[in-house]
């Protein structure tokens, strides 16, 4: 069944004038459908902005285009890979250009130089794939690397458990292939040529640059300016990472590759708690270990309490753990390592786990992590915002302590884990967001005094976006804020490039998704929905755009989402779905509650298998959410054919192998091809498949009578 959604917006001259001239510029797709943006008017962020339009470029061609269209009219534009952002980092009010579709090739491993070539859109499992049989992995792996893509991964400055061995993005990008809001394409590497003014801004700002900047390494907040110091190579491409698309959009990237370590073995060490795990991390890193996460002991109870006991290895005693990789050339030497480093780590509570099925399950639960901690242990829902804050190690257990003082004082709670090697923090917390953002401003205001108090970042590795550019000043000085907006102007002075965002901020309370959702409470004869104080909208914010459904987990045992995986497009992954049902709910955009055309064009791919029901960490379960959609919509209403003609099958089949005679009919009608056109097309199916045709004697008969049934 194929609904058409109507262009929302044609009334607006301006929005019909640049759906025009991108259409005539650009061969992929340009969508300005009220569903394609409410599929696109958010990424895993609390923030909601409604683009205008959404672009599919096919190639780099169809980039340059569709980004000279937007410049002429004076449009903003947003670059978007998996939409994975945590902060509100991709998602823009006007081009929307989705690089993750069609942009997408490796375009060169070179072994001996241990480099790739990539277009934006690679996602970094593709990458890693690509350069396996040279022996050889791109070094930074954020959770999000099945759907995360390098272009995103250059725009956050994106870490992961294994920047603690091989630095962040920043450290592993050789030269990008841009083009900034004024048109002009070039190769950033080192050297500050490409850019006029830029030497000069380096030069009148030395002392600034030397003294705020790059003072540890997850000092992701800000423009890392610091990389275009004369000390530092002048390297323009490393500066370039982290800047969220706001002043340059990037079309290809040569990154090193690094050794894949040939026996990784993982350490579990359990604490009292996870600032008792925090103050033993200096003396592991003098193992020079790949990895050091921590992980709260009830991040594990949920992944018990959904899956049974049987999801997770048995652990050490602990309320907080810490999951050390340490590597070798062989595993015994890994071992032998592992064995050292558990010697010095000041616990009795220890497991090693060589490679295999239980060190899997763990490392896949630290990556679900941030989908797990979307309740907290009473079950609250729990929003990102200040999820990934960073002080120098050696502060970290200092600083958690003083954390969960402050998070107490707000009566806020949430589940810690992170990347504790690097001293990054990732933390949802229960702020109620239901009405409106003051809590989250009053709880983010104190927590960015806390953390610059330690030295740290409000963000240590998923970028500032909407969440955290507005607090820069905390952190920052007037000087260096001022280099800040001096350096965007030299790329975007129109500021059309993700605008909002680092510079310009918009504040940290606009924009916000959950209060202006209506609450759309469960029907008599609808379902309960218990679990969510009986509330669809409650419900269907249980996305929170991790984007798991957006990855290839079937090598994994993983099911969703079957339909995502046939199609590639965001319609038809869970999340493009959620994000639809959450306009519902909102009201503005996808205006006809349950009967809203983009609703049930959103759902209709979805084979309610309910893979998403035990894959999704957010706990979504879609084909539950479309039997309510249904049930709302056509409750006491005619449904239409397609319904009764598939949905009613097992009773056609009764009536039809009841009547002597009636199965011969109907397959001799239904042999007649035009004839069978028909029903398939009232059915709703592809008229190109074949017919079924009715077993003469009813399968219950046949095995009644001890025969096999006839065809
Ligand atoms: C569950 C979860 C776990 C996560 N774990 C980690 C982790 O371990 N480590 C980590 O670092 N991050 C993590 N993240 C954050 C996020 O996944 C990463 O930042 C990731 O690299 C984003 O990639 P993406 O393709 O989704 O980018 P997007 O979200 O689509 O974009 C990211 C930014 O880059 C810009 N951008 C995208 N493409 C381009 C381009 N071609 N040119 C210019 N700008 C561009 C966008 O405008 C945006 O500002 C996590 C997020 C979630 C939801
Ligand atoms: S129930 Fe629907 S949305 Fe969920 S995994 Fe299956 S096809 Fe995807």
């Amino acid at each position: 069944m194929s609904i058409v959604t109507e262009p929302t917006h044609p009334e607006n001259a301006q929005t019909a004038d640049l759906v025009e001239g991108l259409r005539a510029a650009v061969r992929g797709s340009v969508d300005d459908s009220s569903r394609r943006r409410a599929e696109y008017s958010t990424d895993a962020s609390n923030y909601r902005v409604v683009p205008q339009v959404v672009v599919f470029p096919r190639d780099t061609d169809d980039v340059l285009a569709a980004l000279e269209v937007a410049r002429a009219a004076g449009v903003p534009v947003t670059s978007r890979g998996g939409g994975t952002s945590v902060a509100g980092n991709a998602i823009g009010t006007g081009v929307v250009i989705d690089l993750s579709r069609h942009v997408n090739r490796v375009l060169e491993i070179d072994p001996e130089a241990r480099t790739a070539r990539v277009e934006p859109g690679v996602i970094l499992t593709d990458l890693q794939k690509a350069a396996a049989p040279h022996g050889l992995r791109f070094g930074p792996d954020p959770s999000t690397q099945a759907r995360a893509t390098l272009g995103g991964m250059i725009g956050n400055n994106a870490c992961g458990p294994r920047a603690v061995a091989y630095g962040r993005t920043a450290d592993n990008v050789v030269d990008l292939d841009v083009i900034d809001g004024l048109g002009r394409r070039f190769i950033a590497g080192r050297g500050l040529d490409p850019v006029p003014g830029l030497d000069a801004l380096v030069r009148a700002n030395m002392e600034t640059l030397r003294t705020e900047l790059g003072r540890f390494g997850r000092q992701v907040s800000g423009y890392s300016l610091e990389h275009l110091l004369p000390e530092n190579g002048a390297d323009l491409a490393k500066a370039l990472v982290g800047t969220e698309g706001t002043v340059v959009t990037v079309l290809g990237a040569t990154v090193n590759l690094v050794p894949v370590p040939a026996a990784p073995v993982l350490v579990v060490l359990g604490y009292p708690d996870m600032a008792s795990a925090a103050d033993v991390v200096p003396a592991l890193l003098a193992h020079a270990p790949l990895a050091i996460e921590g992980i709260d002991a009830r991040l594990v109870d949920v992944v018990r309490r959904a899956q049974g006991a049987s999801a997770v290895p048995t652990l050490p005693a602990g309320g907080g753990w810490l999951m050390v990789e340490v590597g070798g050339a062989t595993l015994d030497e890994a071992l032998e390592r592992a064995h050292a480093l558990a010697a010095d780590a000041g616990t009795d509570a220890v497991g090693i786990f060589p490679p295999g099925a239980d060190a899997a399950a763990m490392w896949r639960i630290r990556a679900d992590g941030a989908g797990l901690a979307g309740r907290t242990a009473s079950g609250a829902q729990a929003w990102p915002g200040f999820e990934d804050s960073a002080v120098p190690p050696a502060r970290l257990g200092a600083y958690l302590r003083e954390l969960e003082a402050l998070m107490a004082s707000h009566g806020v709670d949430g589940l810690a884990y992170g990347h504790f090697g690097d001293g990054c923090v990732h933390l949802r917390l229960d702020i109620p967001l239901e009405r409106s953002g003051n809590p989250l401003r009053a709880f983010m205001t104190d927590a960015a005094h806390l953390v610059a108090s330690h030295g740290g970042s409000l963000s240590g590795e998923h970028g500032d976006g909407r969440a955290r550019s507005e607090l820069l000043p905390v952190m920052y000085s007037p000087a260096a804020i001022g280099a800040f907006e001096a350096f965007k102007d030299l790329f975007d002075p129109r500021d059309l490039l993700n605008p909002g965002v680092l510079v310009r901020p918009r504040p940290l309370d606009a924009d916000l998704r959950r209060p202006h959702a209506r609450p759309l409470l469960a029907a008599p004869t609808g379902f309960a929905f218990a679990h969510d104080a009986g509330d669809f909208t409650t419900a269907v914010h249980r996305c929170v755009g991790v984007g798991k459904c957006r990855s290839d987990t079937s090598a994994a045992d993983g099911f969703m989402c079957p339909s995502y995986l046939a199609t590639r497009d965001e319609k038809d992954s869970t999340r493009g779905r959620a994000r639809v049902l959450q306009e519902m709910a909102n009201g503005t955009l996808v205006t006809r509650g349950w009967s809203s055309p983009e609703v049930h064009e959103a759902l209709d791919l979805c084979l309610g298998c309910k893979a998403c029901s035990s894959d999704c960490p957010a706990g979504v379960d879609m084909a539950q959410y479309k039997s309510e959609v249904l049930h709302r919509t056509y409750r006491r209403r005619l449904r239409p054919v397609g319904h009764y003609v598939l949905g009613w099958l097992p009773r056609w089949i009764r009536l039809v192998t009841a009547v002597p005679g009636l199965a011969w009919l109907a397959n001799t009608a239904l042999g007649v091809r035009p004839i069978a056109k028909v029903v398939l097309a009232v059915g709703g199916m592809d008229t190109r498949r074949s017919m079924v045709t009715f077993a003469s004697t009813p399968f219950r008969t046949a095995w009644k009578r001890g025969s096999q049934p006839s065809t």
